[in-house]
């Protein structure tokens, strides 16, 4: 606006701002999105002051902005406020109008070309989680996808725990079921409760979890602790102090030692420091 008016590069012109964010941009180098409008700033009001070929007899500058605390009621601003309104909704000049910078495709954002890809890849993921097999089993465990939450509590957890709750979660775990499904095992049942009382049931997560009455003794201080969510795979699996219990279930049955090592129930690492 200013380049058109002859009077500019004689006197100094002074535009104000309320932005004290956009003052403080134009002096200073930054990186961020954005900033390539930041720095045409700068580049305009040195070529107004480039046109004039006279420097200012003061010795004053050209050009100044300065911080005003609001411009409400001062009739440009207004009118500018009315046109940064209009532009919002989606209207804007003809090309011609506008500053060079902005006639051609702006350029786009790197963060938010980064989080478009995530959130595409993201989508991707789910449809392709949904035809897995495990889906719908993963349905009455952990319905988060991706499981960034089971992600995070597995981090505080020793290499074996976190292996352990893999394990629970896909149910290949060496217990029955599973052991028969891959021909380990020659049997589906829980030979325990068999041995105790010839009953048939097939040794799933739940059984050993919360069923198994060879375990009783060892459920009683998880089924204290974790109240009613002493059955309830999945709410246990999506809080730590949750997970706690069932680890040290898991350490007083000793069921895995072979497999995940005697240090499975040692939570102590996972209580909070003292003091
Ligand atoms: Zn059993």
């Amino acid at each position: 606006m200013l380049q058109g008016r002859p009077e500019v590069g004689k006197a100094t012109a002074t535009s104000y701002s309320d932005s004290q964010a956009f003052i403080k941009a134009t002096g200073a180098r930054n990186t961020g999105p954005g900033q390539y409008l930041v720095l045409e700033y700068p580049r305009l009001t040195e070529i107004m002051k480039d046109d004039t070929n006279t420097p200012s007899p003061t010795g004053t500058p050209k050009f100044a902005l300065k911080w005003i605390a609001a411009h409400k009621g001062v009739k440009g601003n207004e009118r500018v406020d009315e046109e940064v309104k209009r532009a919002a909704q989606g209207e804007s000049s003809s090309l011609e109008e506008l500053p060079t910078i902005l006639r051609k495709h702006l350029p786009t954002s790197a963060s938010v070309a980064k989080q478009e890809f995530a959130e595409t890849q993201k989508a991707r993921w789910l449809e392709t989680w949904k035809t897995l097999p495990c889906f719908a089993r993963f349905q009455h465990i952990d319905t988060s996808f991706p499981f960034n939450k089971f992600r995070k509590i597995s981090s505080v957890l020793s290499r074996s725990q976190s292996s352990l709750l893999i394990q629970l979660r896909t149910g290949h775990i060496p217990l029955n079921s599973y052991l028969h499904h891959i021909k380990k095992s020659a049997t589906r049942h829980c030979t325990n409760c068999w041995d105790a009382s010839h009953r048939s049931i097939i040794e799933t997560v739940i059984h050993y979890l919360f069923e198994c009455q060879t375990y009783a003794t060892e459920h009683y201080d998880m089924d204290r602790a974790l109240g009613h969510h002493s059955r309830d795979l999945k709410g246990i699996l999506g809080r730590l102090d949750r997970i706690k219990e069932l680890l040290k279930y898991v350490g007083r049955t000793a069921r895995f030692k072979m497999t995940l090592g005697d240090a499975i129930g040692d939570v102590s690492h996972l209580e909070p420091e003292e003091g």
